[in-house]
C-alpha cells in the first residue's frame, strides 16, 4: 500500500519510518523495513501499526544509509508477520517491497518451487524476490528486468540486494512511484506526501520505467532498458 526508500549519508531507518507515517492515511495492516548494514540484509516486519516496529526498535536501529520500507494492505494472504513486506529470497540477500497485485503469481510460484525455491509467505509478492534471485548474476537491475518479463499485474516495486549495498532498484507498472532528489541523497515513495518534508524535487516514474538509485544519482530507463532523460518536477503544493 505504501512504499518509502532512502539512500544517502543520513540514517535510513528513521527517514523510512517517518515517510511511511506520512502515508498512513492510506490505511494498512502491517509494516516492515529492510536496510543493508555491512553487506548484510537487516529486516524487521510486523503485523499491526508502525508503532509496533518503533516499540521493538526502542530508540535504536541498525546504522545504515540505505533501505526500503512498506505498509501493507493485504490482497493475497492474511495480515501476519510472515506475509508483511519486505519479502526475501532463499538466501536472505535480496529484499522486495511491492504495491499492487501479481496476477500470475500462482503459476510462477509452482514453477519456482519446482526449481527448489522455498516460500515463507502466502503473498503474491514473494514470487518477485525468488524470481529476482533466479535471475541474479551480479546486476540487480538486470535481474529485476529479467524477472519482470515473466510477471503480469500491477506493481510499484523497490528492491535491494546485500551484494550491491549502494543501490536501490525501483520499477512501476499501473501503481504510482516517485523519486525525490535531495542534496546527495535520494528518496523513493509511492506518493509525494511521504517525502515532501525532505525535498520538492521529484521524478515521476511512468509505467514500466525503472530507476536505479545510487549515491551518485538516479538513472532512469524505459521498459526496453534504454536510458531516458526525464525532467525533474518541482512540487509547488503543500501536503
Ligand atoms: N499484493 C500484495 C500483498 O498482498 C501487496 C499489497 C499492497 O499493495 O500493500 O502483500
Amino acid at each position: 500500500c505504501g512504499i518509502t526508500g532512502y539512500i544517502g549519508s543520513n540514517q535510513a531507518v528513521p527517514v523510512i519510518i517517518d515517510g511511511l507515517k506520512r502515508l498512513e492515511y492510506r490505511g494498512y495492516d502491517s509494516a516492515g523495513i529492510a536496510v543493508i548494514q555491512e553487506e548484510r540484509l537487516w529486516l524487521l516486519k510486523k503485523e499491526g501499526r508502525l508503532e509496533r516496529l518503533e516499540g521493538i526498535l526502542n530508540g535504536s536501529h541498525p546504522t545504515s544509509g540505505l533501505g526500503i520500507g512498506h505498509t501493507r494492505w493485504a490482497t493475497h494472504g492474511v495480515p501476519s508477520d510472515d506475509n508483511a513486506h519486505p519479502h526475501t529470497d532463499c538466501q536472505g540477500r535480496i529484499a522486495v517491497v511491492h504495491n499492487g497485485i501479481i496476477e500470475n503469481f500462482a503459476s510462477l510460484r509452482r514453477w519456482l518451487e519446482r526449481e527448489g525455491h522455498r516460500f515463507s509467505s502466502e503473498t503474491d509478492t514473494e514470487v518477485l524476490a525468488h524470481l529476482v534471485e533466479h535471475h541474479y548474476h551480479g546486476s540487480l537491475e538486470e535481474a529485476v528486468r529479467r524477472a519482470l518479463e515473466a510477471v503480469e499485474g500491477s506493481y510499484a516495486l523497490a528492491v535491494i540486494c546485500a551484494d550491491e549495498p549502494d543501490k536501490i532498484v525501483a520499477v512501476r507498472n499501473q501503481s504510482p512511484l516517485v523519486i525525490g532528489v535531495g542534496e546527495n541523497e535520494y528518496y523513493l515513495a509511492s506518493d509525494i506526501p511521504a517525502i515532501l518534508n525532505r525535498t520538492r524535487k521529484v521524478y515521476l516514474l511512468e509505467d514500466r520505467e525503472m530507476a536505479v538509485l545510487t549515491r551518485d544519482g538516479v538513472a532512469i530507463s524505459n521498459g526496453e532498458g534504454k536510458r531516458v532523460a526525464k525532467d525533474m518536477f518541482t512540487v509547488t503544493w503543500s501536503a
